[in-house]
C-alpha cells in the first residue's frame, strides 16, 4: 500500500537545483494537491547537498550525503534509491527525461516490479489511479495511460511543468547512506560541457527561430538582425544546424535544446512534432510562414501568412523607430 506522497528525484549543478528538477517539483506540486500528500525531494550524494535548500516546491528535502554518489553511477544510485522508496512507500516518483533519468529510471522500474511510463507531459490523480499522457514517435502519437498501482516511476519531458514558488523553504534531512555503497562497475569519466562562447539559448527570454523558409545562408543576417533588435538571441530548426548555418548549441528539438523563451518567434519554420518538443515551454509562440496549413500555426498564439524575408527587414526598421523615438 502506498503513500500519497509524490517523489522527486533531483539533479543538481553548481549546488543549484537543474531546471528540469524545479519543473518536477511544480508537477509534483500539483499532483500532491490532488493526492493529499507531501512532496520530497531526494538529493543524492555530497555535491548537491548544497542545493538542498534551493529545491523550492519540496515539503521535505532527503540528501543522501555520500561521495560515491557524486558523480551519476547506476549500481550505488539504484541501490539508495530501492531503499528510500521501499522505506517512502510514495504514490509517483518523477524523473526528469535526462541522459541519468532515462538510465536510472527503467533499471528502478525493474528492481522494483513498478509501473514506468516514459516521455510524460501530463500527469493527473484520476478516481484511484494516474492518468498519464507519454509523448510517442517524437510526439506524433500521444498515448493516454492508466496506472493503477504505486510507486509509478515516471519520466517526465523537459517543459512539461512550471517550477512553483511554494513552498519556498523546504525541510532538509541529511542522512548517511543507508546502504552500504561501492563504486559502481560503471563510472563517471568527465563532463564534456557544450563549446564556449556562444549563446545559452535555454537562458533566452527572446528567441528568433529560423527555418527552412529562410531559403539561403545569405538571408541569415536578416533574421540575426531582427533578433538583435528585439533584444533576443537566434535559433533554428534541425535543417538550418545541418547546413551549418549556425552551430549546433543553437538547434531547438528533440535531438537540440530544450527552450522555454517568454517570445518565440518562429520564422519560416513548419512546426515538426520533433522541434516542437524542444519549444513547448514557451509563454508566447508567433508563427511566419507562407503555408496556412503549417501545424506551426496550432501552437503559436499570432501567426501571419506574410513572406518572412518582406516582413522581417520591415519589423527589424519598426522596432529600430520605435526605440529611437522612445
Ligand atoms: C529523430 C529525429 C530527430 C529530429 N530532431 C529535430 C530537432 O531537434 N529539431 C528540429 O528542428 N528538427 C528535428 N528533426 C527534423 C524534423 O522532423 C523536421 O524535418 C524539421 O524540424 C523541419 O525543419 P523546418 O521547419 O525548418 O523545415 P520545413 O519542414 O521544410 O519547413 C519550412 C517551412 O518554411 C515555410 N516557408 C517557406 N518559405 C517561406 C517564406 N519565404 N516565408 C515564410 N515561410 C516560409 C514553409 O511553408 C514550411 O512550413 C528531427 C527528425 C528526426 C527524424
Amino acid at each position: 500500500m502506498s503513500t500519497p506522497n509524490i517523489l522527486v528525484l533531483a539533479e543538481t549543478h553548481d549546488n543549484t537545483p537543474a531546471d528540469i528538477t524545479l519543473e518536477l517539483l511544480g508537477g509534483a506540486r500539483q499532483l500532491a494537491a490532488a493526492t493529499g500528500g507531501q512532496v520530497v525531494a531526494i538529493v543524492l550524494g555530497q555535491a548537491g547537498s548544497a542545493a538542498a535548500e534551493k529545491m523550492v516546491g519540496a515539503d521535505r528535502v532527503v540528501v543522501i550525503e555520500d561521495a560515491t554518489l557524486d558523480a551519476y553511477s547506476p549500481g550505488p544510485y539504484l541501490a539508495v534509491l530501492e531503499h528510500i522508496l521501499t522505506l517512502e512507500s510514495p504514490r509517483a516518483v518523477l524523473i526528469g527525461s535526462t541522459t541519468v533519468g532515462l538510465d536510472v529510471g527503467p533499471a528502478l522500474g525493474a528492481k522494483l516490479d513498478a509501473p514506468v511510463v516514459g516521455n510524460c507531459l501530463r500527469i493527473e490523480k484520476q478516481d484511484d489511479m494516474l492518468s498519464v499522457t507519454s509523448s510517442l514517435c517524437g510526439g506524433k502519437i500521444l498515448a493516454d495511460v492508466e496506472v493503477r498501482r504505486g510507486p509509478a516511476i515516471l519520466m517526465v519531458l523537459p517543459g512539461s511543468f512550471h517550477a512553483t514558488d511554494q513552498p519556498a523553504t523546504p525541510e532538509v534531512d541529511r542522512r548517511a547512506s543507508p546502504v552500504p555503497l561501492e563504486p559502481g562497475r560503471i563510472t563517471f569519466d568527465q563532463m564534456i560541457l557544450p563549446e564556449a562562447g556562444d549563446v545559452d539559448i535555454t537562458a533566452q527570454d527572446i528567441l528568433v527561430g529560423v527555418g527552412r523558409g529562410i531559403q539561403q545562408e545569405d538571408n541569415m543576417e536578416v533574421a540575426e538582425e531582427l533578433a538583435e533588435a528585439l533584444g533576443g538571441a537566434l535559433c533554428a530548426s534541425r535543417p538550418i544546424v545541418d547546413q551549418g548555418w549556425l552551430p549546433t548549441t543553437r538547434q531547438v528539438g528533440k535531438s537540440g535544446m530544450t527552450v522555454k523563451p517568454k517570445l518565440y518567434l518562429a520564422l519560416g519554420i513548419s512546426g515538426a512534432p520533433e522541434h516542437l518538443e524542444g519549444m513547448k515551454g514557451t509563454g508566447l509562440v508567433i508563427a511566419v510562414n507562407t503555408d496556412p496549413n503549417a501545424p506551426i500555426f496550432d501552437v503559436a498564439q499570432y501567426g501571419t501568412e506574410l513572406d518572412l524575408l518582406d516582413l522581417a527587414p520591415e519589423l527589424t526598421e519598426a522596432i529600430k523607430t520605435r526605440r529611437v523615438a522612445t
